[in-house]
């Protein structure tokens, strides 16, 4: 399915990055790549997911990061990606592929839903704050309210 609303998704994350730049400022700080890959881990595992892979793409230029499900990797492209944020991004792609499967718009309903409870439990987002973003973004969500979704209980 067409990736119909990437863009939109693309500014609502950056819209509620904004707003935490004060209070949260970790979620944007580099890590080890190491650190990275057990953040990815434990974010996964909380939804019944073994820990993926996390690697930086051996051409450094010209990459997006992303998920490719075929190795169940994380490809980051450069060491500013290893943080939080973007890890949590990526791991959202993760879940969704697993919890949703194929054939689904990259950035759709389930994925902002998804990944709208990640910048939840994992960045420590206000759960309001995400919302009241949310709706003023016009995007698409599993329901109104995006953040609630309930999988097994993380640990
Ligand atoms: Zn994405």
């Amino acid at each position: 399915m067409r990736d119909y609303q990437k863009q939109r998704v693309y500014d609502w994350q950056n819209a509620i990055f904004n707003a935490v730049a004060d209070t949260l400022p970790d979620i944007f700080v580099e890590l080890p790549l190491e650190v990275g890959t057990r953040f990815a881990a434990k974010i996964c595992e909380a939804y019944g997911i073994k820990p993926p892979k996390v690697v930086h793409h051996r051409y450094k230029d010209g990459l997006t990061a992303h998920y490719t499900r075929w190795n169940h990797t994380i490809v980051l492209p450069k060491n500013w990606a290893v943080c939080p944020k973007t890890i949590a991004h990526e791991a959202a792609h993760t879940v969704t592929d697993h919890l949703f499967g194929l054939g689904l718009a990259a950035h759709g309903k389930e994925f902002v839903t998804v990944y709208s409870n990640i910048m939840a439990r994992f960045l420590y987002i206000d759960v309001d704050l995400i919302n009241q973003i949310t709706a003023e973004a016009g995007i698409d969500a599993l329901n109104a309210s995006p953040v609630p979704l309930r999988f097994k209980a993380a640990s």
